[in-house]
C-alpha cells in the first residue's frame, strides 16, 4: 500500500479489531510518518453517531481550546475578522468563541448544529474568513492534503489552527494508545510532527506546532507566544482580551429572537 500523504511506500505495522468485527490492517509510511489503516470501507458505519459516546473529553477540551485559540486569534488578528470551526460538532467551540467576542461561526456536514443555532455557514458565498479552526478532524480523514487544501480554498483563511494527538516511533502498541480509538472505527490517519511539517510543505504554509495545537498559516506568528498559551499564564491573557473584546452572548441572543 502507498502513503495516502506522499505516495511513498509503507510497511504493515499490526491488525486489529474495530467496530468489535471488522479486522483491519494499519500501515505505517517510511518517509512521512503517516500512520494509516487500510483503505477504509466501514466509515458510514463508524459515522452512525458523528460523536461517539465514549468521548467524555468532549467538555474539557472544548474550555481549554477554546482558551488558546482565543489568546492565538487574538494576538495575530486583534479579535477583528470572522473565523469558523470546521467539523464543528455540536456546535460548542462556536458558541464559546462568540461569548469571548469573536465572530465566528459554524460548519459540519456530519453533525447537528446544536448550540450555535443560527451562526452555521454557508461557503458558496465565498466569504473571507481570518482563520479556521479545525479540532480532533485531520486523524477522521482519509486524505488530509485535500481536506486542507479544500478547508484553505474555501475559507480564504490565513491560518489554520488543528489540533490531532501526535505519536513518536516506534508505533504504540495497540493496547498503548487511547487514540486509536478501536470501538468507534472513526480514526483513520495518525501523525507524527514530520508528519505535519512534510503537509505543510506541500501546501506552502508555515508549521508551528506547540505539542496540542498545531498550526499552518501563510503568515509567520510568534512561536514563542504559541508556547506561553500553553502555560497558565495564558489568564492572564485572557483578562487583557476581555478589555477589547464584547461578549456576543446577549447580543445574539437578540439577533435570534428577531429571527423567530
Ligand atoms: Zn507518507
Ligand atoms: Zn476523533
Amino acid at each position: 500500500m502507498n502513503c495516502r500523504i506522499c505516495s511513498e511506500k509503507t510497511s504493515f505495522s499490526f491488525e486489529e479489531v474495530i467496530l468489535n468485527r471488522y479486522t483491519i490492517s494499519y500501515y505505517l509510511c517510511g518517509h512521512c510518518g503517516l500512520l494509516q489503516t487500510e483503505k477504509p470501507y466501514w466509515l458510514e458505519e463508524a459515522y452512525g453517531d458523528a460523536i461517539i459516546d465514549a468521548d467524555t473529553g468532549l467538555i474539557r477540551r472544548n474550555l481549554f481550546f477554546s482558551e488558546m485559540l482565543a489568546c492565538i486569534l487574538f494576538k495575530i488578528f486583534r479579535g477583528k475578522g470572522s473565523f469558523v470551526d470546521i467539523a464543528g460538532g455540536y456546535g460548542m467551540m462556536t458558541r464559546l468563541m462568540r461569548d469571548r467576542g469573536f465572530d465566528y461561526y459554524w460548519s459540519d456536514p456530519y453533525c447537528e448544529n446544536v448550540l450555535a443555532k443560527g451562526f452555521g455557514v454557508d461557503f458558496s458565498k465565498e466569504e473571507k474568513f481570518q482563520a479556521v479552526s479545525a479540532f480532533e478532524v485531520l486523524e477522521h480523514t482519509a486524505d488530509p492534503i485535500s481536506f486542507l487544501k479544500d478547508t484553505l480554498e474555501k475559507t480564504n483563511a490565513e491560518v489554520i489552527v488543528i489540533s490531532t494527538e501526535l505519536f513518536q516511533e516506534p508505533v504504540p502498541a495497540s493496547k498503548d494508545w487511547f487514540y486509536y480509538a478501536f470501538e468507534g472505527g472513526q480514526h483513520i490517519s495518525f501523525f507524527q510532527k514530520k508528519t505535519l511539517i512534510e503537509i505543510s510543505k506541500r501546501l506552502n504554509l508555515y508549521f508551528y506546532s506547540n505539542g496540542t495545537f498545531h498550526i499552518l498559516s501563510k503568515i509567520k506568528i510568534s512561536s514563542f507566544f504559541f508556547f506561553l498559551v500553553k502555560s497558565p499564564l495564558r489568564k492572564l491573557y485572557l483578562f487583557w482580551i476581555r478589555l477589547f473584546l464584547q461578549p456576543k452572548t446577549m447580543s445574539d441572543h437578540y439577533l435570534l429572537l428577531q429571527k423567530k
